[in-house]
Parts: structure tokens; C-alpha cells; sequence
């Protein structure tokens, strides 16, 4: 059993530190809002008084905040947890923020002579609820190592992507992959929709061809073709469009720090940003169907 220190109790951080509880840790915990906090004590974590109160004696730390900013404050600003931890606590960053706060936030835990890893997640709140994240890990093998059995009580598979900022640079492709998948997934139904197909039938096809992918297979944009997906519950739960804007900011800024040319990634950016401009930032993600067929809108 471990002592864990858990700050940012929102709709991940939530249920990973229930989680964390779950798997017979103790789970210290601080939030700026009291509900979550409150939720968590209801699964069987310890209220910290302040963050500061939270790390002591802790033998790990897990941020899981909005972004890098908010990662900054906590770990060197404000709060300046890394000048409060232990010399042998692990702190582990699993909020998606941009890979150079990342490397920063590595750089100034190691000259206090403290092991950070970025270790952002993909699943979603039900995968983050279900205990099945996906984990993108950057840092050391040591740490990697260490890290491992903890990361094991939230997800079931913890990838260890490479150096300091790696985690955050594959959680930013895959995102804007999936972008990309939707909206074009999105693009090709729609097309077929207007010829006359069945978008049902024309899903298995293309499911069964080579244009298959995970849009297709288990999240389908189009309303009535699948059950248990956001698009059969007018698009609500699920990736909010808001976070899927964040997350294609993020993939635009590894774009131009490596130089790398992402046309569909901006295009798919572009898609998002204009659905979450008509203000649909709050529906999920794969309501940019409704951005090619507006007859899918609930009100049209
Ligand atoms: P959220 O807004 O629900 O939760 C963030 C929590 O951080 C809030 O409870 C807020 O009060 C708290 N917080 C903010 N600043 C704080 C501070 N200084 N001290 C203490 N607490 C503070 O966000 P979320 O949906 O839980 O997402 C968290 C991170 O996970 C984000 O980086 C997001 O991009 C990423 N993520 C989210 C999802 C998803 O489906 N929601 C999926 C994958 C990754």
C-alpha cells in the first residue's frame, strides 16, 4: 500500500482516485472544489486543508488539472508542490498539456532531485471510471518502472512512450488522428447518406473495407446506426468537442515546434473549431456530423 496524494478530483481525477482507494491505497486528496472533494471522501479518500498538506509523507503525486498552466501553478508557482514532496515521492502528471510545460515541469523536478513523468490518458471518463485508461508515459525507465504498479489500479495499458514530454507528443497524435478519423468518417457517411444509401448498411461495408477504423467500429457519428454511443443520445456524454479543440491546439503547437506539416490535423482543427464556434462545445466530439448534415440536428 502506498501513501498517494491526488490533486484535480474533476470528471477523471474523480473516479482514478476512487480507483486508486479501490486498490488499497491511501488517497490524499485536494481540489479547489469542495463537490469534489466531497465525492472523493465519499469513496474513501482523506481531505487534505491545501495541496501542501496533501503531499506529506506522500510517496507519490498525480495532477490530473485542466492544462499546463494549472500543472505549473500546482507543481512550481503557487502551490510549489515539488518544493514540499519528499526526495523519494514520484510525482506523476496525467493531465494533457502541452509537451514543453512538460519537459519543464521534468527539468525542475530533477534539480531538486525528484523523478516526474508525464503519463496522460486516453479512455475517457468511463474508461477513467472502469479503471481501463490508456496511460502515455514520458520519463525515465526508472521511473516508468516505479510508476507502473500505480498507474495498473487506473488503466489497462500503460505504454511507456519515451523520454520527458514523449507521453504528451503521442497523446497529441493520437488525438488529432482521431480528429481526422471522425471528421472524415463523418464526411464519407454523409456523402453516401445523400445518394440514397443506408447509413447502417454503409457502415458495415466500409467497417469491412479498407476505410475501416475505430469511428466506424465501435463510436459511429451518425445518429440510429449504433446503440450505447453519444450520437444515439444527441451526442451528449462522451469527448466534448471543447476538450477535442484543446487537445488539436496542442497537436498544432508540436506541429510548429517540430516542423512537422499536419494539413488534415488543420483541417480537422479548423472542422472543430467552426462546430465548436455554432456552440456545440459542449456536445461530443463526434457531433461534427451535424457540421456536414445539419437534417441530424435535433432542432433541424
Ligand atoms: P475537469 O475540469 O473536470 O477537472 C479539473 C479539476 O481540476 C477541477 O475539479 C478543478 O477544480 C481542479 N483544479 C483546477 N485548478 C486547480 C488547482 N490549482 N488546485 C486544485 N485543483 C484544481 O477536467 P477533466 O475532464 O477531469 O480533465 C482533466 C485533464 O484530463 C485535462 O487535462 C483533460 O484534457 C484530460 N482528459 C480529459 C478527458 C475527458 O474525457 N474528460 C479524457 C482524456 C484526458
Amino acid at each position: 500500500m502506498a501513501k498517494i496524494a491526488f490533486v484535480g478530483l474533476g470528471n477523471m481525477g474523480g473516479p482514478m482516485a476512487a480507483n486508486l482507494v479501490k486498490a488499497g491505497h491511501e488517497v490524499s486528496v485536494f481540489d479547489l472544489s469542495a463537490p469534489a472533494v466531497e465525492h472523493a471522501v465519499e469513496a474513501g479518500a482523506h481531505s487534505a486543508e491545501s495541496a501542501s498538506s496533501a503531499v506529506d509523507g506522500a510517496h507519490f503525486l498525480i495532477t490530473m488539472l485542466p492544462a499546463g498552466i494549472h500543472v505549473k501553478s500546482v507543481l512550481v508557482t503557487k502551490d510549489a508542490l515539488l518544493d514540499k514532496v519528499a526526495k523519494d515521492c514520484l510525482v506523476i502528471d496525467s493531465s494533457t498539456i502541452d509537451s514543453e510545460t512538460a519537459k519543464e515541469m521534468a527539468k525542475a523536478a530533477q534539480e531538486r532531485g525528484i523523478q516526474f513523468i508525464d503519463a496522460p490518458v486516453s479512455g475517457g471518463v468511463g474508461g477513467a471510471v472502469a479503471g481501463t485508461l490508456a496511460f502515455m508515459v514520458g520519463g525515465t525507465d526508472e521511473a516508468f518502472n516505479k510508476a507502473k504498479p500505480i498507474l495498473d489500479c487506473m488503466g489497462k495499458n500503460i505504454f511507456h512512450a519515451g523520454g520527458s514530454g514523449a507521453g504528451q507528443v503521442a497523446k497529441a497524435c493520437n488525438n488529432m488522428m482521431l480528429a481526422v478519423l471522425m471528421a472524415g468518417t463523418s464526411e464519407a457517411l454523409n456523402m453516401g447518406i445523400n445518394n440514397g444509401l443506408d447509413p447502417k448498411v454503409l457502415s458495415e461495408i466500409m467497417s469491412k473495407s479498407s476505410g475501416n477504423n475505430w469511428a466506424l467500429q465501435v463510436y459511429n457519428p451518425v445518429p440510429g446506426v449504433m446503440d450505447g454511443v453519444p450520437a444515439s443520445n444527441d451526442y451528449e456524454g462522451g469527448f466534448m468537442v471543447d476538450l477535442m479543440c484543446k487537445d488539436l491546439g496542442l497537436a498544432m503547437d508540436n506541429s510548429q515546434a517540430s516542423r512537422s506539416p499536419v494539413p488534415m490535423g488543420s483541417a480537422a482543427r479548423g472542422l472543430f473549431n467552426l462546430h465548436q464556434a455554432k456552440g456545440n462545445g459542449g456536445l461530443d466530439f463526434s457531433s461534427i456530423f451535424r457540421l456536414y448534415n445539419s437534417k441530424s440536428d435535433s432542432q433541424g
